[in-house]
């Protein structure tokens, strides 16, 4: 019997993954390989709400999870994928400029906002009332790191490339059975498709609709996460990301001309030179009504867990949500209370 069945290798189902790795659990994950939003997501992390230039949830316990997970990663499987890239918020009137010299120099948002204001030393970025530093962010190559990771699983014989079929899934005191395979608990990770699962499919998770361009610029960017309405990050060379849509209501896999033509027009703000686009993707996040995880137990069912609601910054709250589950799993710690999935039992019927 193994300890756990996994189904989702997205970003929060890796991180799980890691974690029973790194606890000596046994396990298997289950993963249709379509639709995942993880490997849509540039895999930008910033601890800053960039509206408002608050901080985000739980911050900073969140950034140093975010990279002991992604850094344990890299050591197992060889690779790099995180990279500590500054944002610049491209600051759009004087407004914001007097918002961002009040917030900057605020004690607790020292760490994380330069009280400078600068001039832009690229020509083709525009910035008329200047830009200012966000720091302590970067990018995971979510993509990268998640396909390295599912070759791993594979080799450990851990991995199973199937649609996860909930009608042949029989839950007892003593654990679950699915087919064959037998564990004493099954954790649900399948981002936006959990509204498939009659499990869980009473819960108020929203799909919002993301695209993201990959383009070629004429000249070399200099390094940095340009943010205005959308951003711009230069990835390798002149090939830049520049992303992203919400779309609530257009909730298919395939990227759009509409989506296009939106990120063009917000491009713009950013950008005035010339470019080629090379890709367009997209894919669904998973958001939640309330903007918080959805972390815990079925209310009828204690051997059957979600790990979902990572909404608009998978990178940040998976390695967090994934020791939430975890200790409340194996410890009976109690998950706070703005993740619990309990503040939805009046739904489940
Ligand atoms: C355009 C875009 C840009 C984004 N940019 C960022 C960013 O820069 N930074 C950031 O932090 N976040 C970003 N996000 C958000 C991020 O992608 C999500 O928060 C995160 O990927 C959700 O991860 P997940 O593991 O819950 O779901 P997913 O990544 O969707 O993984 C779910 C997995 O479960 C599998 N699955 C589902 N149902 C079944 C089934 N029945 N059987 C078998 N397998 C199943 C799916 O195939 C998938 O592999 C972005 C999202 C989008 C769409």
């Amino acid at each position: 019997m193994l300890d756990y069945v996994i189904v989702g290798q997205g970003v929060a189902g890796s991180c799980f993954a890691l974690k029973l790795i790194r606890e000596g659990k046994t396990f298997l994950a289950v993963d249709n390989g379509r639709h995942k939003a993880s490997s849509v997501a540039v895999g930008i992390y910033n601890p800053v709400v960039l509206k408002r230039f608050s901080l985000i949830w739980k911050a900073e316990e969140q950034l140093k999870l975010l990279n002991q997970y992604f850094g344990e990663f890299e050591t197992l499987l060889n690779e790099k994928f995180i990279e500590e890239i500054p944002t610049y918020r491209i600051l759009k009137n004087q407004d914001e400029v007097k918002t961002w010299k009040k917030k900057s120099s605020m004690e607790e948002l020292k760490p994380f906002l330069s009280e400078e204001i600068s001039n832009s030393y690229d020509s083709s970025i525009e910035t008329p009332f200047g830009f200012a530093e966000v720091k302590q962010t970067g990018r995971i190559e979510l993509n990268k790191c998640l396909n390295h990771f599912q070759q791993y699983l594979i080799e450990k014989n851990q991995y199973l490339n199937e649609e996860f079929n909930y009608s042949k899934l029989e839950i007892s005191e003593e654990g679950i059975r699915y087919g064959s395979i037998s564990a004493k608990r099954i954790v649900f990770c399948e981002g936006f498709q959990v509204l498939k699962n009659p499990l869980f499919n009473y819960l108020p998770v929203i799909g919002v609709k993301g695209e993201v361009l990959k383009i070629e610029t004429e000249a070399m960017l200099p390094k940095a996460i340009w943010k205005a309405h959308n951003f711009l990050m230069p990835e390798s060379g002149k090939i830049c990301l520049t992303a992203s849509t919400y779309d609530r209501d257009d909730l298919t896999y395939e990227p759009t001309e509409k989506g296009k033509a939106e990120m063009e027009h917000h491009l713009k703000e950013i950008y005035t030179g010339n470019y080629t686009i090379l890709d367009h993707t997209a894919g669904i996040r998973p958001t939640v009504v309330d903007r918080r995880p959805i972390i815990g137990n079925h209310p009828l069912h204690p051997n059957v867990f979600l790990l979902n609601g990572m909404g608009t910054r998978g990178t940040l709250l998976a390695p967090q949500m994934t020791e939430f589950l975890y200790e409340f799993i194996e410890f009976g710690k109690e998950i706070d209370r703005e993740a619990n999935i309990r503040r939805f039992d009046k739904l489940w019927k």
